[in-house]
């Protein structure tokens, strides 16, 4: 297997988005240590890129694992694999093809809600959506990346006193495009069922949405321009070749603990200190300037069509562990009501694995009681690389899932 180590590609810098041609994507379940310890040594011989879990260290006996191999190499890893014994599948053959693939949608210029939209597009998209419903929406920019780019905010609700607020933050990892492609969807339904909803209605007229439409806005410029497979932010580290930090692994609950590590190469890379990232601190700046009116968080990302609530850090359960519990259940209930996908739910480090420095685990412990993080379609038929073609639906079944919880909120908090 160390021939591996000779095979390894190296990402091309140029200005042609690197390619994917010859990667495919695993699914493997280690039925024993020594599979998961050849897994783990994959990881490195052959720079393996995690998509669930995230990182090899989560890797676990008996837990699916899916990740990309690249190119030539993913023939090595394919014969050691099978050489183990461990079961496995190709769940996509050619990450390239894929790619082709994905951007199935006949409109293909300007803004539309069935296509995904690179950041240009999405902030002209806000301005404009924000300018036609003066009385319904309005955009503000509450940071700016590391590179620079504005990170712009909506706020969707009738005007009034003492609203209790539901925020939704989307494109935290860059490479969840259909994560951004939800909230724009949100905003529509918003404006859209404004009046004419009666439900709707009423949660506008209680309560106030706060939309990220993309948070990680480097990152996810990256992912159009550069490496469609990018996920951290593009900050650059002190003494190190590798750039960006796992935003979703920055904040300051049990900081740099499980699931993440002070490695800077690596995909959940932790930041040099809490907050380290313009981005993150950002997020965690508008949460504790707005906590009397924050209620809840919800923060989108996928795949794996689950919705996790906290802790991650920990497998202590949360306070309101049981109301948060019956929240997600409910939720849950009203998502698969519409196409019948199945979604799983839980306290995040059991139902999915331990994971430290969370946004939802931090927001949670500052006070914000109905903390949800929602890992959207699918279960890795497409992975990251879903295609337009979902997006409606997804879109569709997880507004459902949305209005049921902030329907709790208007109610409860
Ligand atoms: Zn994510």
């Amino acid at each position: 297997m160390w021939a591996l180590l000779f095979l390894v590609s190296v990402t091309a810098v140029a200005a042609e988005p690197r390619s994917f041609h010859g990667a495919k994507v695993f699914r493997v379940t280690p039925q024993s240590p020594e599979h998961v310890e050849l897994i783990r040594s994959l990881a490195i011989s052959a720079q393996l890129d995690f998509w669930v879990p995230d990182s090899a260290a989560s890797v676990e006996h008996g837990k699916r694992t899916d990740f990309r191999a690249d190119g030539q190499v993913s023939y090595d890893v394919q014969a050691l694999i099978e050489q183990s014994g461990m079961p496995y599948e190709i769940m996509i053959d050619d990450v390239q093809v894929a790619l082709e693939n994905q951007q199935n949608s006949n409109i293909r210029t300007g803004h539309s809600y069935d296509k995904y939209n690179d950041l240009d597009t999405i902030n002209a998209w806000s301005a404009n959506i924000a300018a036609q419903n003066p009385g319904l929406v309005s955009r503000s920019q509450f940071g700016i990346s590391y590179e620079g780019r504005p990170i712009y905010l909506l706020k969707v609700g009738r005007p009034g006193v003492d609203k209790k607020a539901v925020l939704i933050d989307c494109g935290f990892h860059a490479r969840e495009w259909i994560t951004p492609a939800f909230c724009q969807w949100f905003v529509k339904e918003a404006v859209n069922s404004y009046g004419s909803d009666a439900q709707f209605t009423d949660l506008l007229n209680n309560l106030d949405f706060y939309i990220i439409p993309v948070l990680n806005v480097d990152g996810y410029v990256y992912t159009w321009t550069n490496d469609r497979m990018w996920r951290k932010t593009r900050s650059a580290t002190k003494n190190s070749k590798c750039f960006g930090t796992d935003p979703n692994r920055n904040f300051n609950a049990a900081w740099c603990t499980g699931g993440s590590t002070s490695n800077a190469c690596a995909e959940t890379y932790c930041g040099s200190t809490p907050e380290s990232e313009s981005e993150t601190k950002a997020l965690a700046d508008f949460i504790r300037n707005n906590i009397s009116s924050i209620k809840s968080y919800l923060s989108i990302h996928s795949y794996s069509q689950m919705l996790p609530f906290p802790y991650s850090y920990t497998n202590a359960k949360a306070k309101d562990n049981a109301e948060l519990y019956a929240v997600s259940e409910g939720a849950v209930k009203q998502l698969e009501s519409l196409y019948g996908t199945i979604y799983t739910y839980g306290p995040s480090a059991s139902t999915i694995y331990i994971a430290a420095g969370c946004s939802d685990d931090w927001a949670y412990d500052v006070g914000v009681k109905y903390s949800f993080t929602f890992e959207l379609r699918d279960t890795g038929k497409y992975g990251f690389i879903l295609p337009e073609s979902e997006i409606k639906e997804t879109c569709e079944e997880t507004m459902l899932a949305v209005k049921y919880i902030a329907n709790h909120v208007m109610i409860n908090a």
